[in-house]
């Protein structure tokens, strides 16, 4: 035997009981095994002794249930005259790797089986541990973007051939960025836990749900347009209670975007798409949901198209403002004016600004526009000043892209410097939203212009998120109660309670409020007798171009 060193051979037999690994030598006697030799670690794995083992048949001491698969690998290896290899499992969850291997003679006869087992537990559960982390979020335990995508192409194969429908929901949460930041991590993902638990238990039957990324959830399940709307519905439902995480409430909505097959998608990634482009549109409105269709993706093109126009907007001259007075409820006297772009395109006609600022700050248009507006308004602020009409304060509505990586401060103060209007007459409008987004960022630049006498007002004030501890970590000046409360001072829903309740808070925190969108009347005198400071609204005037709001200046100079 080459490559031994004969010197060995008294050893052998202590090499092979000593073998740390469990090893066995059985004779093959016909279709029978016998066993002739096993080891100490062999004896211990099969926990019997050595008579027991060497006085029994092979097929006696295998347990019944493993007879046929491993005596098949004994014959196995007999048959081809090489070793097998095999897994083989044990109680406790235990895997062992075994190797059979025929003693094969110089004249070719295979009288003995050579066995030996390796315990590959650990190896297998790290494989199990990987698998799983392939198809599965870390976070929720939920399926991932991966598995979902398999899934999906596996829906569509079986909803083919059943002819039958598939929806893909794209769940949103709107705003869990800021609340992410707010949270901290740790806590935020323990939320998403809780949404992953209530989105799980909402779901039909056969129905997937899996996590695709930070707050966007996908769910899967057979059912046509009706029933894609009822899970929609059913989804959102799951959010009309609040979570509670580490003690703290949090109240969450969410978006959702569906697309369905056959009808809007014939393959998983065309589904996937379609479901995001919804979802896009659903995402514009929040806490709503959207089917996909083929509109939506012309909608997009037609969005590129108005992009490109409104480029050129600024340069055309296309752009004006427009100005709606801010009138002292007490005095009556117009003490301000709050600058609302206008586009008048060639073709077009008009364009409102709740379709085409959000354009501009999708492509960047909104930091030059903006300064285009203030520069605008300040310079109309100085001419009615020189004209002797007074400090007009201007209100400028400002874009969340300005506390981006945009230097804000700059800018204001630039166009300070060169229309030369006293600080305090520069009003700057914000939403909940801007501030809730940006809460460092905002609260910096704030600071700093709030130093030089700049004011700030939060806009559509009742419509976001924010808290009254959030509202104090920022200067601001005067809150502006949203329309839709005003409106419904006078029509029986809450908006009487509500804008009274911010009147008084607003006070308690000394800011002044403004109700926007005074229509009438009696929406006029319940907020006078609630002490509100100011309003605007179609009831004194609308949003006019600067000559006719000099003219209500004059008129009102000369009473
Ligand atoms: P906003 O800042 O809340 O402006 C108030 C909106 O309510 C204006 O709509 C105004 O015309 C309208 N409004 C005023 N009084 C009444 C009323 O009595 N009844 C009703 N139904 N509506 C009234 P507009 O001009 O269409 O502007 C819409 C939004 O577009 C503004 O909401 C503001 O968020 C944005 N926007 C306008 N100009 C600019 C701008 O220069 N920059 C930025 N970033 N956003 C702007
Ligand atoms: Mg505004
Ligand atoms: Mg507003």
């Amino acid at each position: 035997m080459e490559g031994i060193d004969k010197a060995l051979a008294p050893f052998f037999e202590l090499i092979f009981l000593a073998y740390p690994d469990p090893l066995f030598v059985v004779s093959v006697e016909g279709g029978d095994y016998h066993y002739r030799a096993v080891n100490d670690a062999y004896l211990r794995h099969a926990g019997l002794s050595l008579e027991e083992v060497l006085s029994r048949r092979v097929v006696d001491v295998l347990p019944p249930a493993a007879r046929p698969y491993l005596l098949g690998k004994f014959a196995e290896a007999l048959k081809a005259k090489r070793s097998i290899v095999y897994e083989v499992s044990a109680p406790e969850g235990r895997t062992f790797e075994a190797v059979i291997s025929p003693i094969v003679t110089p004249e070719g006869d295979c009288p003995y089986l050579l066995g030996s087992l390796m315990d590959i537990t650990p190896r297998k559960r790290a494989e199990a541990e990987l698998e799983f982390a392939r198809f599965h979020d870390g976070v929720t335990g939920l399926p991932n973007r991966f598995s979902l995508r398999q899934r999906l192409a596996e829906a569509l194969i079986h909803a083919e051939s059943l002819d039958q429908s598939v929806m893909l929901l794209v769940l949103d949460l709107d705003r869990f960025k800021p609340l992410n930041e707010t949270l901290g991590h740790p806590m935020a993902d323990r939320l998403l836990c809780q949404v992953a638990v209530r989105l799980q238990a909402a779901l039909p039957l056969g129905g997937t749900v899996a996590r695709l990324d930070g707050d966007e959830f996908g769910v899967l399940a057979f059912g046509d347009a009706q029933d894609a709307e009822a899970l929609a519905q059913r989804l959102q439902e799951v959010f009309s209670l609040p979570f509670m995480v580490d003690g703290h409430e949090v109240y969450l909505t969410a978006s959702i975007g569906v697309g369905r097959f056959p009808a809007d998608a014939q393959n998983p990634d065309a589904l996937m798409r379609c479901a995001g482009v919804a979802l896009d549109r659903a995402k514009q409105e929040r806490n709503a949901y959207c089917l996909y269709h083929l509109g939506l993706s012309e909608d997009t093109t037609d969005r590129l198209v108005l992009g490109h126009k409104l480029r050129h907007a600024l340069e055309r001259h296309e752009l004006t403002v427009h100005y709606q007075p801010q009138v002292c409820l007490e005095s009556g006297r117009i003490f301000g004016a709050e600058a609302l772009i206008r586009w008048h395109h060639p073709q077009l006609g008009m364009i409102s600004p709740a379709k085409f600022i959000p354009l501009a700050e999708e492509c960047g248009l909104i930091v030059p526009i903006t300064e285009w507006v203030m520069r605008a308004a300040c310079l109309q602020q100085r001419c009615w000043a020189q004209e002797g009409l007074g400090d007009v304060r201007m209100s400028v509505n400002l874009s969340g892209r300005h506390f981006k990586r945009q230097n804000l401060a700059e800018l204001v103060k630039r166009v300070l410097a060169e229309t030369s209007i006293p600080p305090t007459c520069l009003d700057l409008e914000l939403t909940e939203s801007i501030l809730m987004d940006n809460v460092e960022a905002s609260a910096e630049v704030m600071q700093e212009l709030s130093r030089i006498g700049i004011l700030f007002s939060v806009d559509d004030f009742g419509t976001g998120y924010s808290s009254l501890s959030y509202l104090q970590r920022f200067p601001l000046h005067t809150l502006k109660v949203d329309q839709s409360f005003v409106r419904g001072i006078t029509s029986g829903e809450d908006g009487a309670p509500i804008t009274s309740a911010i009147i008084a808070m607003a006070h308690s925190l000394g800011m002044k409020v403004i109700a926007e969108g005074v229509e009438t009347r009696a929406q006029l005198d319940f907020l006078r007798e609630r002490r509100c400071d100011g309003y605007q609204g179609y009831y004194f005037s609308r949003p006019v171009p600067a000559e006719e709001f000099g003219a209500l200046l004059r008129a009102a100079h000369k009473v």
